[in-house]
């Protein structure tokens, strides 16, 4: 977190072990120092401090990519210290990008013609990605409403409660209202019907989840798309569809190529992956793509002079490194459909073999889809004696890190855990997570008697707590999940 607002210990001053080989003097941990160091010293230093993260490949947690192809590390080494800005002096790698953005949008069925260039960007993840979709359907909605002579200030977005947080950034601070579908239990994603009957005039745009950050399901877009155009002919409106695609956007097309998401739907206008989740990049790559060029208002995009050259630009952000975008292109190329399609149908058994681990305990409900993202989301069936945050607490002691959250309103009385698949995760380790589950729930249930009528009195309370926090918060909503 850039916004510190505690210091992480008491000490003022860190104490380094082997650096004492080249440094006596102790570091300060909150000012510069200073002097200057060895570059032995300074790397022990941090070295060593680092080593007490997590271990990625066991942060089940995130969808974000920790493993790659050393031939792959080896191009982003290479490319470390190009900035990505400067398409002048690197115009390969600005050539790789459109390459890219191309080869998605193709992935994404846009209705580009064989002489025709597609329309997107490469972002820092989908995050960036949703601020300027969601910029572009403003800008497009208020020009809309200008020329008709209408007011336009209080625009508003449809999602479900189960948006990711960024939603709820872009909401903020773009100035939009969130108008979220809430869930109820045992259906965790955006009610098509529901979302149509919240859009009214102001509505910008329906946002839809291709792989819900809860449970992996992905949302139906084909009936909303039905049912929103019949909305618009009803009104007159012609109200759009973006689609978060930021997990589900590098799996439906290999696994559930039939499946209609994408831009074979007319009013899906904008799409964003990331590709640091299943595009398989490390973390800080996303995309956007538009479905023609008349969908991205020319107003947003900005033709810079630079170094002596017009560049047309649309980000947020100036500069930033080339190594995600050129790791991209090498996925794109090294695994083709064929290598995509091997990997995300692996991803998928994997999850299914740890579902049935799960299952086969008898202690849990299963509420992931099998068609989705790979990802199992469990919940207890039995929480008088212990939750599923203790046992995402006890799991942690064999070093695997499992998320345990409340779902979003008005479904927040249910408390899961979630184990995100991903490449690196294999056969053994999925036998492995399943029987330290079972070692961390005999722990559990064996706790003494007085103790677990102690645990439960806590495990009561910090539900009480939890739910009084969800409600509280419900109005601005925001989940950790990511
Ligand atoms: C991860 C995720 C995001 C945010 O993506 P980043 O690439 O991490 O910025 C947005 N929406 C959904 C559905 C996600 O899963």
């Amino acid at each position: 977190m850039v916004v510190t607002t505690t210091k992480s210990s008491s000490s003022e001053n860190l104490q380094c072990a082997f650096a004492s080989r080249y440094v006596r003097t102790s570091l300060p941990k909150f000012k510069i120092p200073e002097k200057a160091m060895p570059k032995e010293a300074a790397y022990q230093i941090v070295n060593d401090e680092l080593m007490l993260d997590g271990n990625p490949r066991l942060n089940l947690a995130s969808f974000v990519t920790t493993w790659m192809e050393p031939e792959c590390d080896k191009l982003i080494m290479a490319s470390v210290n190009k900035n990505y800005v400067d398409m002048d002096e690197y115009p390969v790698t600005t050539e790789l990008q459109n390459r890219c953005v191309n080869m998605i949008a193709h992935l994404f069925n846009a209705p580009v013609g064989d002489d025709e260039t597609a329309i997107g960007v490469g972002t820092i993840g989908s995050s960036e990605a949703i601020m300027l979709a969601g910029l572009a359907f403003k800008r497009k909605w208020q020009a809309k409403r200008k020329a008709q002579g209408k007011p336009f200030d209080k625009p508003n977005i449809v999602t479900g409660a189960n948006v990711q947080v960024c939603w709820e950034k872009f909401a903020r601070y773009f100035e939009v209202e969130l108008k979220e579908v809430k869930l109820r239990e045992g259906y965790y994603v955006m009610d098509p019907v529901k979302a149509v009957e919240m859009v009214d005039e102001n509505t910008i745009c329906v946002a839809a989840i291709l792989g819900s950050t809860l449970t992996g399901e992905f949302e139906d877009v084909k009936l909303l798309n039905e049912l929103l155009s019949k909305k618009n002919e009803e009104t007159g409106w012609d109200t759009p569809i973006h689609v978060d695609a930021a997990s589900g956007g590098f799996i439906a097309p290999f696994i559930y190529p039939e499946l209609e998401w994408d831009f074979r739907l007319p009013l899906v206008k904008s799409i964003n992956v990331s590709g640091h989740k299943y595009g398989l990049v490390y973390a800080g790559v996303g995309w956007v793509v538009w479905r023609s060029k008349e969908d991205l208002p020319d107003e947003l995009v900005f033709h810079i002079n630079y170094l002596g050259s017009d560049q047309p630009t649309f980000t947020l952000n100036f500069s930033k490194g080339s190594s995600q975008i050129i790791a991209q292109y090498y996925q794109l190329i090294r695994l083709g459909v064929e290598g995509y399609k091997s990997i995300m149908e692996n991803c998928t058994s994997n999850a299914k073999l740890l579902k049935e681990g799960i299952a086969r305990t008898g202690k849990f409900n299963i509420l992931s889809k099998d068609i989705g993202v790979p990802l199992v989301t469990f919940s207890l069936k039995d929480t008088t004696k212990y939750t599923v945050f203790q046992i995402s607490d006890y799991l942690r002691r064999f070093g695997w890190i499992v998320p345990a959250y409340t779902m979003p309103p008005d479904a927040e009385h249910i408390a899961v855990l979630r184990v995100v698949i991903r490449e690196d995760f294999n056969h053994s380790l999925a036998e492995r997570l399943v029987s330290d589950i079972e070692r961390v729930i005999k722990e559990l249930e064996e706790l003494p008697p007085r103790a677990s009528v102690e645990a439960a009195k806590v495990i009561t309370e910090t539900q009480r707590e939890i739910c009084s926090y969800w409600r509280k918060i419900s109005d601005k909503k925001c989940n950790g999940v990511c």
